[in-house]
């Protein structure tokens, strides 16, 4: 049975691993899941989840547990990690709209994430997205649920990182101007689009909560990303740690103020 870790500091990290009714995600489709606390608890696993949450209070969380350094390795050995919604703040190479004083991040995807991009907890919500890269690997249908909750969204990527749904959204939010959604006025919006999932080689991200929904299109599709790695690191004859080692570390741990 495969195995994929999921961080169990704070969060939706059981909702990963069996779901509610023990019905979703990792154990629907067929795989453990193994909660992860310690740094050395990574040595036990290939790939990570990086559930939803708080992400300041999962950094903070993850300061004191002293988990920083062994993520950041884990992301640098090329392993595969999905960060889920605060998951993806975490693997963010840059963050904005954080907590005065900032927050450490793992980083390691480049790609700028805007915390709380679509507003407080009562302004979360559900929505239809094209998929076509999850539908054309996964199959099924070309669209996913995606649930928003207290959601951030992707503003920058860089050169490596695919684009894997986006969102559309008033032009005026990209702008810098007020960020609540429920202020902006109909009918005088252009519109322009957020990025919701990306992917750039061992990891994903997601701005959205997939282990809340029935469909484990995700989660299979992060499943086979291991296995992609694993095949093309057998096939060079390199091993991942080996092939991966002399990338520069991501400059992401300043703290940035909103
Ligand atoms: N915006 C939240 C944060 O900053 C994340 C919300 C979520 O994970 N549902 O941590």
């Amino acid at each position: 049975m495969a195995v994929v870790g999921v961080l169990a500091l704070q969060g939706s990290f059981n909702e990963h691993i069996a779901g509610k009714l023990h019905l979703f995600s990792l154990r629907k489709i067929g795989v453990k899941g193994i909660e992860i606390r310690k740094p050395e608890q990574l040595r036990d696993v290939t790939s990570l989840i990086i559930p939803g949450g708080e992400s300041t209070t999962m950094a903070k969380l993850a300061e004191l547990h002293n988990l920083f350094p062994a993520l950041r390795e884990f992301v640098k050995m090329g392993r595969p990690v999905w960060g889920t919604c605060a998951g993806l703040i975490f693997l963010a190479n840059k963050a904005t709209g954080q907590k005065t004083g900032g927050q450490q991040l793992v980083g390691g995807l480049d790609c700028t994430v805007h915390r709380n991009f679509f507003g407080s907890q009562i302004q979360s919500f559900e929505a239809e997205l094209p998929v076509p890269e999850l539908a054309s690997k996964e199959g099924g249908p070309e669209t996913f649920r995606g649930i928003f909750i207290r959601a951030p969204a992707i503003l920058e990527v860089g050169p490596e990182v695919q684009v894997l749904a986006d969102f559309p959204v008033p032009s005026k939010r990209l702008l810098g101007s007020d960020p609540s959604l429920e202020d902006q006025k109909e009918n005088d919006e252009e519109e322009s689009k957020v990025i919701v999932a990306v992917r750039q080689g061992n990891t994903l991200g997601t701005a959205f909560h997939p282990e809340l929904t029935a469909d484990t299109r995700w989660h299979s599709y992060f499943l086979k990303m291991g296995n992609e790695i694993t095949e093309a690191a057998s096939r060079s004859c390199v091993p991942v740690e080996v092939s991966v080692c002399h990338k520069q570390p991501p400059q992401n741990d300043l703290p940035i103020f909103q």
